[in-house]
C-alpha cells in the first residue's frame, strides 16, 4: 500500500503538468493535505483573536490610574480645588489635578528631578459620568477650573473593519468545518462539485499482470485485444476496424473483475483512470453529472486511455425500476454517463471498462450497441481454473510435499477466485499457529472448511453423493436434447455451481434465430427440461428436488400451449385467455368456464406424463451414455458442446 502511494506522488507530478491540472483539482487521496491547510487556518485565526485580546488589556490597563468617582466627590473634589481641570467627554467628565501650564511645567521638572511621587500624583485623574446639573459649569467658572470639551472618540478603521470582517471569518471558518465533516474529504467534499475523484494508475503501477489473473482466458483473451488496440491502434483503423467503445465485466462476486481491470491498466500501458461507481454519487443533485462530465474531460485529453468504473450498478441501475418518483441525482448522472458514451467514438482512444455483478439490474440503454456493446462473462472457475488459480495464490507459499493443489482444488468446487485466495492465505496463517515452516495438506484442508462455514449460506459446497446427482440430472438434460430429432445443439454442460439455486446448468445454442416455434418445437423443449428428472429416475429409482424449476418451466410450458397458442385438442385454434388487469389491477382470473378450466389441468398433467414416459424410456436404453458422459462430467465438470457430441455419438445406441 505505502509503495503504491509513493509511486503515485512521482506519478501525479509528472501528470499534473501533462493534464494541465490546476493546484484546486485533487488526484487520489489529496484530501489529507486540504485538511492540514484547514488546520493552519483555523490556528491563524486563533492568534489573531488572542492579539486582539492582549491588545484589548493594553489599552484598558493605559487607564489604570483614572479614579472612578462619585459625581458628589467629584464637585467635591472641584470645590477643595483639588481638580484643577476637567476634560468633559461625551459621558463623562475626567478631571485632572493641575493646569494646562502647570502640567507642562511639571513634566518639564519630572525629566530632570526623577521623584517618583510627583509623578504618580501627577498622573492621578478622576472620572465621573454626567449627571444632568445645571450648577456644575458655574461651579468650574467659579473655582477657575479649566474646562474643555472632546468630541467622542472615533473608531479606528481597522477596528471598523475587524468588527465588520472577523463574524464573516467566522462563518466561513464553521461552514467549511461543517462541510468537510459531511465530504469527508478534508477541504473537498461537498464543495467541489465538478471535481472528480478519479484516481489516474499509472503503467505497471496496480503491479497486476494478466498472468496474475487465472482461469479467466476467454475473458483475458478479449481483454488483451483492447490492450492491443490502445498500444497499436493502426492495426485495427487500417483496415476500418472499430474497437468496442465500452467492455462490460459481469460475474459473480469475488471472480476478479477487478482484478482483471487492474490487468489492463498493467498491461496497457496508458492512462487508467479508475472509478467507482458510488464515487459518483453524492448527496446533491447534479454533482455526479458534473463528475462524469469531468472524468471524461479529462479522458479526452489524455487519450489514448482507458476509464475503469467499478461496480457500476450504483448509478447504471435501470430508470424504470427505480420505482415512484426514482432518484434524480442518479438518474442524471446516468444519463450524463449515456450522453458522454455517444459523445466521441472509439477512434479518440478512449475505452470503457465497467464492471457489475448484478448485470440484470442496469438500465438497458448502457447494454445497447455503441455503448457497453461488448460483455465479458467472468463465471466461477471450474477444476482447471481453480487449481491455476491456487497455483498462483500459493506461488509464495512453502508448500510442503504431501501437498496436492488438484485434490484441493476439486473439494473447491463452486468457489470464486477470492474464496481460493482466502483460503491459500488461511493455511498459511494455520501452518505458522502451529510453528511449522510449510504448509501441509491438512492446513489447506481446514482452511477451506473454514472458508466454506464462513460462505455456508451463499454458496455451500456440494458433498459427494449432491455432487453426482447434479451431474446425472445435466447429463439427462443434455442426452434428451441429444437424442430429441430438431432439439437445439448442446453447447455447454456444467455443474460449477451458480449464485444461488442453480446446482448446474445445461446450455443449448439455438443454430438460428428463433422468432416462432412449431408444436413439435415446443415439444422438444419439454422433453429437454424434463430429462433431468429422468434421469435421476433411471439411476436412482427416486426423484429430487433438484429439478423444481425444471417442473415448473415444463408445465407452465405446457399450459400455456393450451390457453394461449390453441394448441389443444378440444380448443383447438382457441384461445383461453385469463386478464391481465382489471380495474383494482387484478389480473390472472380466467375468462373461460369451469370445464374449460378442468380440461386444462387434464391435459397438462396427461402431457406432461407422456413426455416424461417417453423421455425415460430414452434414457433408459442409454443408460450406458448416461453413466460414461457423466463420469467425465463429474471428472471435469465442464463439458463443451463438441467434448459432449463426441461422447454421445460414441456410446449412444438408438
Ligand atoms: P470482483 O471484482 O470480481 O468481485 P476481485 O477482482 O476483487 O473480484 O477479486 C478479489 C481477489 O480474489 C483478487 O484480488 C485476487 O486475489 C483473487 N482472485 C479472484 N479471481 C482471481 C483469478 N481469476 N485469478 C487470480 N486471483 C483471483
Ligand atoms: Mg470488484
Ligand atoms: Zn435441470
Amino acid at each position: 500500500m505505502s509503495k503504491d502511494n509513493k509511486s503515485d506522488k512521482d506519478w501525479k507530478e509528472t501528470f499534473k503538468k501533462k493534464l494541465n491540472i490546476e493546484p484546486g483539482v485533487h488526484l487520489g487521496e489529496s484530501g489529507s493535505k486540504d485538511k492540514k491547510k484547514f488546520t493552519f487556518s483555523f490556528w491563524y485565526f486563533f492568534i489573531i483573536l488572542l492579539l486582539f485580546l492582549a491588545l484589548n488589556t493594553f489599552m484598558v490597563s493605559r487607564q489604570a490610574n483614572v479614579y472612578a468617582v462619585d459625581y458628589t466627590q467629584f464637585k467635591q473634589l472641584v470645590s477643595d480645588g483639588t481638580i484643577r481641570r476637567v476634560a468633559i467627554e461625551e459621558e463623562r467628565y475626567i478631571g485632572y489635578p493641575f493646569s494646562r501650564d502647570q502640567a507642562v511645567t511639571d513634566l518639564r521638572s519630572l525629566t530632570s528631578d526623577p521623584n517618583a511621587s510627583t509623578a504618580t500624583a501627577l498622573l492621578q485623574s478622576f472620572s465621573t459620568y454626567k449627571v444632568d446639573d445645571p450648577a456644575f459649569i458655574p461651579l468650574l467658572d467659579e473655582k477657575k477650573v479649566e474646562y474643555y470639551a472632546t468630541p467622542p472618540a472615533k473608531p479606528s478603521l481597522l477596528s471598523t473593519l475587524l468588527s465588520y470582517a472577523l463574524p464573516f471569518v467566522f462563518i466561513l471558518l464553521i461552514w467549511r468545518f461543517l462541510f468537510s465533516k459531511m465530504g469527508g474529504q478534508g477541504g473537498q467534499g461537498v464543495l467541489s462539485f465538478n471535481q472528480n475523484k478519479a484516481k489516474i494508475v499509472a503503467e505497471g503501477d496496480t503491479g497486476v499482470r494478466f498472468d496474475d489473473v487465472a482461469g479467466a482466458d476467454e475473458s483475458k483473451y478479449e481483454l488483451e485485444e483492447v490492450v492491443d488496440f490502445l498500444k497499436r491502434p493502426e492495426k485495427y483503423t487500417e483496415i476500418g476496424g472499430k474497437i468496442p467503445k465500452g467492455v462490460l465485466l459481469v460475474g459473480p462476486p469475488g471472480t476478479g473483475k477487478t482484478l482483471l481491470a487492474k490487468a489492463v491498466a498493467g498491461e496497457a500501458g496508458v492512462p487508467f483512470f479508475k472509478m467507482s461507481g458510488a464515487d459518483f454519487v453524492e448527496m446533491f443533485v447534479g454533482v455526479g453529472a458534473a463528475r462524469v462530465r469531468d472524468l471524461f474531460r479529462q479522458a479526452r485529453e489524455n487519450s489514448p486511455c482507458i476509464i475503469f468504473i467499478d461496480e457500476i450498478d450504483a448509478i447504471g441501475r435501470s430508470r424504470v425500476s427505480a420505482g415512484m418518483g426514482g432518484n434524480d441525482e442518479r438518474e442524471q448522472t446516468l444519463n450524463m454517463l449515456l450522453v458522454e458514451m455517444d459523445g466521441f467514438d472509439s477512434r479518440t482512444g478512449v475505452i470503457i471498462l465497467a464492471a457489475t455483478n448484478r448485470p440484470e439490474i442496469l438500465d438497458p440503454a448502457l447494454l445497447r450497441p455503441g455503448r457497453f456493446d461488448r460483455q465479458v462473462l467472468i463465471d466461477k472457475p471450474d477444476l482447471e481454473g481453480r487449481l491455476a488459480i491456487l497455483k498462483i495464490h500459493t506461488r509464495n507459499i512453502k508448500l510442503g510435499e504431501d501437498v496436492d493443489l488438484r485434490k484441493i482444488a476439486q473439494s473447491a468446487a463452486g468457489l470464486a477466485g477470492a474464496d481460493l485466495a482466502n483460503i491459500a492465505n488461511e493455511a498459511a496463517l494455520l501452518a505458522v499457529r502451529q510453528k511449522r515452516k510449510t504448509v501441509l495438506q491438512a492446513d489447506l484442508e481446514e482452511a477451506i472448511e473454514k472458508s466454506v462455514a464462513g460462505l455456508e449460506r451463499k454458496s455451500r459446497l456440494l458433498n459427494a453423493k449432491e455432487r453426482e446427482r447434479v451431474a446425472y440430472h445435466e447429463t439427462g438434460h443434455a442426452l434428451t436434447a441429444f437424442l430429441t430429432e430438431g432439439a437445439e445443439p448442446v453447447s455447454k454442460i456444467s455443474i460449477v455451481p451458480r449464485g444461488m439455486g442453480a446446482l448446474g446448468y445445461t446450455l443449448q445454442y439455438p443454430t438460428e434465430d428463433r422468432f416462432l416455434l412449431s408444436e413439435s418445437e415446443l415439444l422438444n423443449t419439454i422433453d429437454t427440461l424434463l430429462g433431468g428428472r429422468a434421469a435421476e429416475e433411471v439411476i436412482y429409482q427416486e426423484i429430487s428436488t433438484g429439478a423444481g424449476n425444471d417442473i415448473s418451466r415444463a408445465s407452465d410450458l405446457v399450459r400455456r400451449m393450451l390457453t394461449e397458442f390453441g394448441m389443444s385438442e378440444r380448443y383447438r385454434n382457441i384461445t383461453l385467455p385469463t386478464t391481465q388487469s382489471g380495474i383494482a389491477g387484478i389480473s390472472g382470473a380466467r375468462e373461460y368456464s369451469e370445464k374449460a378450466q378442468e380440461y386444462i389441468d387434464c391435459e397438462t398433467a396427461r402431457i406432461v406424463n407422456e413426455r416424461y414416459t417417453k423421455v425415460k424410456t430414452n434414457l433408459e436404453k442409454n443408460r450406458k451414455a448416461l453413466e460414461t458422459i457423466t463420469t467425465k462430467l463429474l471428472e471435469k465438470e465442464v463439458l463443451n458442446g463438441s467434448e459432449f457430441q463426441a461422447l454421445a455419438k460414441s456410446e449412444v445406441i438408438d
